[in-house]
This record gives C-alpha cells, structure tokens and sequence, in this order.
C-alpha cells in the first residue's frame, strides 16, 4: 500500500533555469497542459486502490504555479476525487513567486494546499543572474502576507549557496531575507553542477570544499538561533514543521508518485515513470529497479542517515525489524562508529556531524 502521493508537474514558465536538471519543460500549451491533466487523473484513478489515506501529499516539479488557476484547480480537485485523505494529511506544493498569481494562490489553498514551498535560491540579482534563474520576486512580500492572512499553516523558502563568486556576507544576507519573512521551514541547497546544463557549461565548480564548509557551518549556527535547526543535509525546522513528506520517504514509507519522471516506492520495487511528457501521455510503461530484498533493506537503512536524528530503536524496528542488539556488535557498524561516521547509543543510530557533511561517502560505505 501505498501512504504517500508525489505529483510531477512537467512545466516552467519562461524557459528553464540554467542549473536545473530536473524533468519539465520550459514552455507549454492549454491543450498539451490538458492532455496532462486528463492523462494525470486517469493515473490516479488506476492507482487510487493500491492507496492507504494518504498522510502526504506533494506537488512538485518543474513549476506547478506554471498551470493556470483552472488548471490548478482541476488538478487538486482530481487528487480530492480520486484518493482518501487522513485527517491531518500535509499536502506541499511547490511554486515560482514569479507565476504564483493571488488568484493561484486562492485556488491551491482553497484546493487543500497547507504548505507551500517557494523557490527563491538567491534574494539578490547578480546571484539570480549568475545561477541563470528565471522569473523575479518583485511580488514576494505581498504573496507571503496573503498566504498567511488565508491561514496558511506552512510556508518554505528553498535557498541556493556555494555559488561561484558568492561571499559569507552574501549568504547571510539570502538567510536574513528569508528569515525576515517568518518561514517555518527553509530548504538549503548547496550548488550542483549538473551535466549537460548551461551552468556547468558556463561557470566551474569550486576547487575546494571551503567555501561550502563555512556556509554550512553559518547555516547550523544562524539558523538554530532562529529555531529553524538543522534536521536534514539542506533541511532546516522544527520539529512540528518538518517537511512530513519527505521525512517519510527518508525512513522507508512507500510513496506513490504520478506525472512523467515521478517515481513510486512499494516498499520493494521503485516504478519509475518515462521523463520524457509524450511517451508519459502514450502509456509508455514505468522502468523498474529490480534489487534484492537484502539490498533494498540496506538501501532503507543508509537513506535515513540523510538525517540529523537517524533512526531512533522504535522506528528501526518498526520499519526493518532491526534493534540495538542486532547491530551494535557488527563488525561494519562498529568499524564506521571508529572512523568517526556514526553514533550508535541507547536513543539510536545517527550520523556524526561529519557523516553528514560528507554523506556521499558515509551511504557508499552503509551500501
Ligand atoms: S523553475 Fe525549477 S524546475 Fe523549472 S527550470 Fe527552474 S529550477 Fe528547474
């Protein structure tokens, strides 16, 4: 069964952004934008059996704020037709301040939408620039003061740093903005030179990690002092506000994801869609990445070492059937709490500060 919905919306406005790697397409049309919403619902009607109430929703992308408000509408109301939600079910959508209307913002929050999550990466032009971001964030101020006069319970700012040329006082200066606007969540991400996009055409990734470890260490220090403290890589909140969706997905809860390029996770197999909207919109067939049981566990297991906490006993048990005992004397885990990767004591098993930093190395040696 699945627990969670991830929905792709496949479109931008405008052209796409120079970093981004991410499957949509920069411009679209009314009929190609209600051919996927007809073929979306026709999606979640072949799939809405296989789901528990959903305790997440999360509409991402590409830009959902890219569709019209009718389009958005319809859309939300195919989720509301098709699924059974649980009561308190959190359900994010992603969106442009630049194509975020206030008749959009009306229609997603009348839709259900109770957290929302806007991509600003850099309050500041030449960064904007530099990153080959599209859009402006002229009407912000005025989109965040609405959201909240509406009611809205959640609200994140997703933040680019470790940009070529950026300085710390520029970073902090990003950080400051967004914290002026009372977010309960921010979502950090440092720079990635994704091949075959324009940005690593056009600009180097840095030589070193220096630049990066300070940001990095600015975040965990400024942020906390905000009560926005670190709970993930590039994740930052409260514990009440943490984004639920995600949180799952990193311990293991399946997730059924719809939209070209959305993957889905049975809790064994992981479906994914065709990023490519045509052959999605054909019927083509999802790819599977077929893994054995035990590498599936492992693959589990490493994912939630994203995270500050890890896994807690009752969790790990609930989810892997795992406990203390079982793992505190294996010699592999044991090995990575001497090289300083991990921390196992009697609340659970988590990464170290530096299993954190580094996690690419930490997953590779957990996998
Ligand atoms: S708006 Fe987001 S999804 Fe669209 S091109 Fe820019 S980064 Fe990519």
């Amino acid at each position: 069964m699945y627990h969670s919905l991830y929905i792709h919306v496949p479109f931008c406005s405008g052209g796409k952004c120079d970093y981004c790697a991410f499957y949509s397409i920069g411009d679209s049309t009314p009929e190609l934008r209600e051919k996927y919403l007809n073929r979306l619902e026709e999606e979640f009607t072949e799939h809405a059996s296989e789901c528990a109430p959903l305790r997440s929703i999360f509409v991402g992308g590409g830009t959902p704020s890219a569709l019209a408000t009718e389009e958005l509408s319809q859309l939300l109301g195919a989720v509301r037709r098709n699924f059974t939600l649980t009561p308190d079910c959190e359900w994010s959508m992603e969106a442009n301040p630049d194509s975020l209307t206030m008749e959009k913002l009306h229609a997603a929050l009348e839709g259900g939408v109770s957290r929302l999550s806007l991509g600003v990466q850099s309050f500041q032009p030449h960064l904007r620039e530099r990153l080959g971001r599209r859009g402006s964030l002229e009407t912000l101020p005025e989109l965040v003061a609405q959201a909240r006069k509406l009611g809205l319970p959640k609200l994140n700012f997703d933040l680019i740093y470790d940009i070529p040329g950026q300085t710390l006082p520029d970073w902090d200066s990003d950080l400051h903005a967004a914290l002026s606007l009372s977010p309960e969540h921010l979502s950090c991400y440092s720079l990635i030179f994704e091949e075959n996009t324009p940005l690593s055409r056009r600009l180097k990734p840095p030589v070193d990690d220096e630049f990066f470890l300070q940001c990095w260490h600015h975040n965990d220090d400024l942020l906390a002092a905000h009560g926005l403290p670190r709970y993930e890589i590039s994740n930052f909140a409260a514990q009440e506000n943490r984004c639920r969706h995600n949180w799952e997905i990193w311990h293991g809860q399946t997730y059924l994801g719809c939209g070209p390029a959305a993957v889905s996770f049975d809790g064994e197999d992981r479906p994914a869609n065709p990023a490519d909207l045509t052959a999605w919109l054909d019927h083509a067939p999802p790819t599977h990445d077929h893994l054995a049981p035990d590498a599936r566990r492992r693959e589990i297991f490493a994912f939630a070492f994203r995270t500050v906490v890890g896994w807690t006993w009752e969790l790990l048990d609930k989810t892997l059937g795992l406990t203390q005992k079982d793992l505190a004397n294996r010699p592999e885990i044991q090995s990575l709490i001497g090289q300083n990767w991990i921390i196992l004591d009697n609340s659970g098993i988590r990464p170290t500060p530096r299993g954190l930093i580094f996690n690419d190395q930490l997953l590779e040696a957990l996998l």
